[in-house]
């Protein structure tokens, strides 16, 4: 009798490792699939030993880290997996719809759960739940920092397997793997954050204050009302849409303390509000309240830092 493989299983994680780095989002999507793994890339059993939520594991180590020829090797090897659960990294978001073409399957993409039958999702501008319904078999992207996870019950023993050739495949071209910005690295495991908020003003200030935080050790991450208007990436978005965080600190500059925003901090030990407004939500919930002006306090402190131009 052969080994059960990930075909065997009802719902399955897949996950992208480039040299061993864990992708964003990847334990989460790892526990939403019940503790089912399969990592392919380079590096995956350095990769599979940071994962905590995993139960049963396949590594397929393969330099064909893109997305199309992935998504051809990968389909026979899921054609029986009811579900498929990708992290919505940018490698995840990358092979979801290759990978879902290849299986011949719905997509749903952004999830913020995963169910026997389909995923709840946001539409409308974050306004409205939708629950869909997929029909059968499908492949979902979840996204990073609204789940968490807990430790596996059991310890996995990994399987190795090698995925089939794909044959020409059309594909996207590599040219260079960029670092992360280090500001931007882990916000959801960040132990001091700083959040930027509209009293910033505007990008420059927003920007600036990354540099302050990248000085102070700290990660950068911002409101909706600033990763709308761009001055942050929509990665960077703190709150119950967007990333949840857990920090022992947290700095908000000029940031009001809507519901959905402090409903993703978790429970920082402190929080120092910077805000005009002494009566706003986000400075009530403080445990220090600096009433003064957000972008003049980020250019003080970039000046007693050495950071920025100034
Ligand atoms: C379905 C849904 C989901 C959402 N999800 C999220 C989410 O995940 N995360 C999120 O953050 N938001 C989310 N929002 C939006 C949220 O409701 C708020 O609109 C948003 O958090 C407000 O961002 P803000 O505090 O930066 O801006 P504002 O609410 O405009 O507050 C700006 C603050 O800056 C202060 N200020 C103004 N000028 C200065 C100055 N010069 N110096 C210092 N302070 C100043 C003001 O007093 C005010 O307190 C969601 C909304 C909806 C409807």
């Amino acid at each position: 009798m052969s080994a059960a493989g990930p075909g065997d299983e009802h719902t399955v994680a897949v996950l992208v490792v480039r040299d061993g780095t864990v992708p964003d989002g990847g334990d989460e999507a790892v526990a939403e699939a019940g503790g089912a793994a399969l990592l392919v890339g380079t590096g995956t059993g350095r990769a599979a030993e940071r994962l905590v939520a995993v139960e049963r594991l396949w590594l397929a180590e393969d330099d064909r880290v893109t997305p199309g020829s992935l998504a051809r090797a990968l389909a026979p090897v899921l054609a029986t997996t009811h579900t498929v659960v990708l992290p919505a990294s940018p490698d995840g978001r990358d092979l979801a719809p290759r990978l879902a073409l290849a299986l011949d399957r719905p997509l749903l993409a952004g999830a913020l759960t995963v169910t026997p039958t389909g995923a709840d999702v946001l539409r409308r501008q974050d306004r409205a739940l939708v629950e869909l319904t997929a029909g059968g078999p499908f492949v979902a992207t979840l996204l990073p920092g609204v789940r968490g996870v807990s430790p596996a019950r059991s310890v996995a023993r990994p399987m190795e397997i090698t995925l089939p050739p794909a044959g020409p495949v059309p594909d996207a071209r590599v040219l260079e793997v960029l670092d992360r910005d280090p500001g931007a690295a882990g916000l959801a495991e960040a132990p001091r954050v700083i959040g930027a908020g509209a009293g910033l003003g505007g990008p420059a200030a927003t920007a600036l204050l990354t540099e302050v935080g990248a000085a102070l050790g700290a990660t950068v991450g911002g409101t909706r009302a600033v990763t709308d208007a761009g001055w942050l990436g929509h990665d960077l978005q703190i709150g119950t849409t967007g990333v949840v965080i857990g920090p022992d600190l947290y700095v908000a500059f000029g940031i009001s303390g809507a519901a959905q925003h402090t409903g993703g901090l978790g429970r920082p030990r402190h929080v120092v509000s910077v805000n005009t407004d002494p009566a706003c939500p986000m400075t009530a919930m403080a445990d220090l309240g600096i009433v003064a002006d957000a972008p003049a306090v980020v250019t003080e402190l970039a000046r007693r830092l050495g950071v920025g131009r100034g």
